[in-house]
């Protein structure tokens, strides 16, 4: 057991009391040393939870001591704080900093690498499924290249509560375990700021550009040690790296399509933010839209529009064919797999579309959405762009309007009319089905986690109030339930609480 931290003799006292388990079984930290390097995270100054997420921990199979009392939870939340800063190293840990490399804005950039993260190492939780336990801002590592290492509380509270809308949104992403304060600050742009480690859970951290660093290096032997690795981790069923490529590809198709369905914008889809396994990964500069415009940016870093919420489908198969790429340089004869792979990265706008087409369908209230519905969804969402209407709330709206009250849905458009004549062919189509209001309702959450909601969420908690973030995250854990206390949170934002510009994660 390493101790480190302030050595003040309370706060000792409690560490030898350690009865957390955590259930490592670690796969990773077994594969050959040029996948990784193994480091412990950088101990920080004064560890102090900000928030537990008790449920998925539970999931994880990771259990607290037996005492109960005041005494025992105080115990219990200085020890998940010294795990989750990287104070304390639990028992079967395995640490280390994952190596990678990745296309960013389009350009490549040889070595990455995990430059402010540490994986602890996997469990296998209740549900059977193996998964990371990865602490982000925990320290300098030798991929760090300039940076300090550590993350500020403003991103780790974003990511926190984005990651879990997502999840609650049935959208497949990396969640978040804890956040814990560092007692410390970290040098941005803005000045001082507290610093903060966020624990982040994952199927794998297995990115594109993982694969793409043994390619560029034409380290052969380990790029088909990865493959094989990825494959018997995430699809076992898929024969070879073909079968591999098939797999991302109908993984990250569904899931541009579900980012889509929500106005989600990810922000930064550089092949090294881009997952083997399909969920959602790194949240930086990401954003929920509240106005409809395809073509929305938030990303300061992202002047050109490349990461717009339109393009997303296309950047998708931009990146699968990085992977592709990739894949080909591990085989014997890469030359018979190019045809192979080019068939399967042309096939993914299809796959999207279908994915987009079923998503948007039930957006709009059809069950079965054929192609011929296309331009009835296609034709609302020009009329939401040109009137100015809100994404969520004009999806949201159609419940209502369906077979009774249409104000509101109206209401979203700066000309109301543009949605009436809308309408009138709507509601024609939607004579063909069954029960269209259940099938909205189930498609057209209520609540996200807007913009402006996350910025004065991590303005309180600078201050030191956390009251926000509990509170967005306990209504955003059920978001396609109207709930009478959280009206406030459905609101857009008015004219002076627009957020134009969300900032990298770092
Ligand atoms: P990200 O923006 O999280 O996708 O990070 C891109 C790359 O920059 C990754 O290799 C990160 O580990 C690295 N990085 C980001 N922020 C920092 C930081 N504060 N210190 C060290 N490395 C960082
Ligand atoms: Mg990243």
């Amino acid at each position: 057991m390493r101790i480190c931290g302030s050595g003040n003799l309370a706060f000792a006292a409690y560490v030898w009391a350690m009865t957390l388990h955590i259930p490592f079984d670690n796969t990773y930290a077994a594969l050959p040393p040029v996948f990784y390097t193994k480091q412990a995270p950088v101990p920080v100054k004064a560890p102090e939870l900000l928030a537990y997420n008790a449920a998925l921990g539970a999931e994880l199979g990771i259990v607290p001591g037996e005492a109960s009392g005041e005494a025992a939870d105080q115990a219990e939340q200085a020890e998940l704080a010294e795990i989750f800063a990287g104070n304390h190293v639990p028992e079967g840990s395995d640490p280390l900093a994952q190596l990678y490399a990745g296309h960013q804005f389009g350009n490549y950039n040889p070595q990455l690498g995990d430059g402010r993260a540490i994986l602890l190492g996997e469990v296998v939780g209740t549900g059977g499924q193996r998964r990371d336990i990865q602490l982000k801002g925990s320290g300098r590592t030798p991929y760090s290249r300039g940076g300090d290492g550590r993350a500020w509380l403003g991103p780790v509270l974003r990511e926190y509560v984005v990651s879990e809308a997502m999840h609650s949104l049935g959208i497949s992403t990396t969640r978040a375990l804890a956040a814990v304060a560092t007692g410390e600050l970290v040098w941005r742009e803005q000045g001082g700021l507290p610093g903060a480690v966020l624990t982040r859970v994952a199927s794998s951290h297995l990115r594109v550009g993982t694969f793409q660093i043994f390619a560029a290096r034409g380290e052969q032997a380990a790029l088909r040690q990865l493959t094989e690795y990825a494959i018997q981790r995430h699809y076992p069923e898929a024969d070879g790296p073909m079968g591999l490529l098939r797999a991302v590809r109908d993984r990250q198709s569904e899931l541009i399509a579900a980012w889509m369905s929500v106005g989600f914008i990810h922000g930064v889809m550089n092949t090294d933010n881009s997952s083997i396994s399909g969920e959602t990964i790194d949240y930086g500069p990401c954003a929920f839209m509240d106005v409809y415009h395809p073509s929305t940016v938030f990303s300061s870093i992202d002047r050109m529009g490349r990461y717009a919420y339109s393009n997303q489908p296309d950047i998708g198969v931009w990146n699968l064919a990085q992977l592709a790429t990739a894949l080909i340089q591990g085989s014997e004869d890469p030359q018979a797999m190019v045809e192979e792979a080019t068939e399967i990265v042309h096939a993914m706008p299809a796959l999207t579309e279908a994915a987009w087409l079923r998503r948007f369908g039930a957006k709009i209230g059809i069950a079965e959405a054929t192609r011929e519905d296309m331009p009835l969804i296609t034709d609302l969402m020009q009329r939401m762009a040109a009137g100015q209407a809100d994404f969520t709330n004009t999806f949201r709206a159609l419940v209502d309007a369906v077979d009774s009250d249409a104000a509101s849905a109206r209401a979203q458009f700066l000309d109301p009319e543009a949605f009436e004549s809308w309408a009138t062919d709507w509601r024609a189509r939607l004579e063909r089905e069954a029960d269209p209001a259940a099938v909205m309702a189930a498609a057209n959450p209520v609540y996200i986690p807007r913009n402006h909601r996350i910025e004065a969420m991590i303005e309180a908690a600078v201050a030191g109030d956390m009251a926000p973030f509990e509170r967005l995250n306990a209504v955003l854990s059920d978001p396609f339930t109207v709930q009478p206390d959280a009206e406030d949170l459905r609101r857009p934002p008015a004219k002076h609480e627009v957020v134009a510009a969300t900032f990298c994660g770092t």
